[in-house]
């Protein structure tokens, strides 16, 4: 059944895939797929976001929802069910559905930062991340997830214009937003980012971080 998914997949274009098994969701199985983001775009980020990346972003986000539908629609020609998490939707409180990196990561694809962002193995922070939940029967990663490779580094943490970033490192037993503070983070995006992304995209931590591909030479 993997090899049916990955096809799928890869005629969309996607090139990283990843299995992993949720235990606390209705469907336990999931697909996750890693979408590197253009270089270029990312490159025109400084202390603020651009146009071309918010124009990027949302149209990742876009390929993402239709890709993992298309697939989706091939899980359930299986007779299988399936649940496509929407690329990027807030269910309040600054919360979604499901967080595509706790699958990703469970996935063996990538890690946690200490900006809160998944850290792809192959392409870094710069990434957008879809997920599908299904019932049908797969072979899941049964490695280790990746612990934080961050370690002494906090570029991210002093770029971080609503320091929003508390310099602590990702753990499983550590919820999110003692690392993160969400609201910090919205506030400033909402208050500075308006008229440029309408409030909800930065990327500065994404840019500055030191596994950003474009800072590695
Ligand atoms: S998105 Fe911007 S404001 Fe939010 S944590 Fe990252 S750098 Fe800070
Ligand atoms: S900038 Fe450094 S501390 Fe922040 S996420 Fe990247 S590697 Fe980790």
């Amino acid at each position: 059944m993997n090899d049916i998914i990955i096809q799928n997949l890869k005629t969309s274009g996607v090139k990283e895939i990843g299995f992993s098994r949720i235990d606390n969701m209705p469907l336990k199985n999931a697909v996750s797929i890693v979408i590197p983001l253009s270089k270029f775009v990312i490159g025109g980020i400084t202390d603020k976001p651009t146009f071309e990346y918010f124009h990027h972003y949302r149209t990742v986000n876009a390929y993402i929802d239709n890709t993992l539908l298309k697939c989706g629609l091939e899980i359930a020609s299986f007779g299988y069910d399936y649940q496509c998490v929407a690329a990027s939707q807030s269910t309040g409180g600054y919360k979604s559905y499901f967080p595509h990196k706790t699958a990703a990561r469970l996935a063996g694809l990538g890690w946690i930062g200490k900006n809160g962002l998944f850290i792809s193995e192959k392409y870094g922070p710069a990434v957008r991340l879809g997920t599908i939940l299904t019932n049908m029967p797969l072979r899941v990663n049964e490695k280790p997830a990746i612990p934080s490779k961050c370690a002494d580094c906090n570029i991210c943490v002093s770029a971080c214009p609503a320091m929003a970033i508390s310099g602590e490192e990702w753990s499983d037993n550590e919820p999110e937003k003692m690392i993160i503070d969400p609201k910090a983070c919205s506030d400033y995006m909402k208050k500075h980012f308006q008229k440029m992304g309408r409030g909800v995209v930065c990327g500065i931590c994404i840019v500055k971080c030191r596994m950003n591909t474009n800072n590695m030479g």
